[in-house]
């Protein structure tokens, strides 16, 4: 492309994208296409011919927006709201023009030293101590993945040369983590060979937080039963409800039995920048690692998440290949139990509610069916509104809303539209 043409489109793109985000609100935040809706529009084999740029820019507009999920709304209030921000769009530009590959220190000195003086700003921002370093990976999946990793290479069984099947001298490996954790952990632990029956999952409280006796007995469980016990994941902003693990009592329980401790601040990590939130990660300055998203809280565009460690030396020595991964859905974790109106904390930018019109004369089962129902039409009618999108888990086996405020664009008016929204879906759907 002549650098003519490529100064034209480039204006031109980036206008789009002013223009995009000035008239975003005007887009249904969820996709209101059909599966195969877009395939059907696209050619089957590869065109024989390339096609000008203003064609290219303008399937943008006729074919890729409507299929797109808007996650830059302000009323995308689904999963974890995220957001983009114009110096990160500037960023990944200058970022695609250098190309670079930074396997080597000489292969991009700009890109290494930058890297290791800004996560090292992020670590003081967040107050965690200098013995932590930190490196960036795609996601927290396969950060978490490295950590579990470099754990397991502490424990000097030489898995990394001769690996783990058709030894008969290695015992079971075991990882805590509890019932609410993200399900990257147990992917990690599949990827890593170490199998699903390597990782222990422990109950939470009511409040859907680990709950470190549990903890302490399974460990003490298992090693009466041969088993080796080596590494705990505790949750700082669990997936589900942003529940809070008690990591100090679970650092305890850690260094009692010498195993590795690794935290999932996937999600919630950042706020400890904001001096009354540092509190959320007391007791992580004797963690072993902790992994933080800022493609989730601090806007920057996906994908940037950053696994602070404390052991370079075992994280340089475990093997660790980064597989090509694509984010699963939620696994929503199920606890048995026989309350159905779930009253939360809500310790981060995340709201989990649920209608409960009551019909007298109802048993316990009937009725719980029928919230379940409800919920789950008020969820897809407000969806389909596409003026707002929100999405669920379940909590004591109960289907619950999630409402996740992140969106740098998101103001008091987009909340209060979609409660609005959540009642007049509740009123149509219940005649209440
Ligand atoms: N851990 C927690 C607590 C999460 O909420 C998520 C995603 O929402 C992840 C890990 C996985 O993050 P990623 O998509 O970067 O792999």
């Amino acid at each position: 492309m002549p650098a003519a043409e490529f100064r034209r489109f480039g204006h031109e793109i980036v206008d789009w994208i002013a223009n995009y985000f000035e008239h975003i609100e005007d887009l249904p935040v969820l996709a209101q296409v059909e599966p195969g809706e877009l395939k059907a529009q696209l050619p089957s084999s590869p065109p024989e011919k390339g096609e000008s740029m203003e064609a290219i820019l303008a399937d943008v507009d006729r074919l890729i927006v409507p299929a797109l999920t808007h996650w830059s709304h302000p009323s995308f209030f689904a999963y974890f709201a995220t957001s983009t921000s114009a110096p990160g769009i500037f960023g990944e530009l200058l970022s695609a023009a250098f190309d670079v590959k930074s396997m080597l220190w000489r292969t991009s000195p700009a890109s290494t030293e930058l890297e290791e003086v800004t996560l090292d700003w992020l670590r003081q921002m967040l107050g965690l101590d200098s013995g932590m370093s930190g490196f960036i990976y795609d996601t927290a999946s396969v950060s978490s993945m490295h950590a579990i990793a470099a754990a397991r290479e502490g424990v000097e069984l030489r898995i990394r040369e001769e690996g783990m099947s058709g030894r008969k001298d290695l015992p079971l490996l075991r990882v805590y983590a509890s019932e609410q954790a993200h399900s990257s952990i147990d992917k990690g632990i599949i990827t890593l060979g170490l199998g699903q029956r390597a990782l222990r999952k422990i109950p939470t409280d009511s409040e859907f937080r680990m709950n470190p006796r549990a903890l302490a007995e399974a460990i003490e469980e298992d090693k009466r039963n041969g088993i080796l016990p080596f590494c705990v994941v505790a949750t700082v902003g669990t997936t589900s409800t942003s529940s809070v693990d008690p990591v100090p009592a679970i650092v305890e329980i850690c260094e009692q039995h010498t195993m590795w401790l690794h935290v999932d601040a996937a999600y919630a990590g950042p706020a400890a920048i904001v001096p009354e939130m540092r509190h959320i990660l007391a007791g992580c300055d004797r963690a072993d690692s902790l992994v933080l998203n800022p493609h989730k809280w601090l806007f920057t565009p996906f994908d940037l998440s950053v696994l602070y460690c404390r052991h370079m030396d075992l994280l340089r020595r475990a093997f660790s290949l980064v597989p090509e991964y694509l984010r699963t859905p939620e696994q929503d974790q199920v606890r048995s139990g026989s309350d159905y109106g779930v009253q939360l904390p809500v310790p981060f930018a995340l709201v989990c509610f649920r209608a409960r019109p009551a019909v007298a004369g109802e048993t316990e089962a009937v009725k719980a069916k029928r919230l379940d129902a409800l919920n789950e039409a008020i969820m897809h009618g407000v969806n389909a509104t596409g003026e707002a999108f929100l999405s669920h888990t379940k909590l004591n086996d109960r289907l619950t809303l999630r409402l996740s405020i992140g969106n740098i664009r998101t103001a008091e008016r987009h909340v209060r539209r979609v409660w609005e929204l959540l009642n007049e879906q509740l009123i149509k759907l219940s005649g209440r």
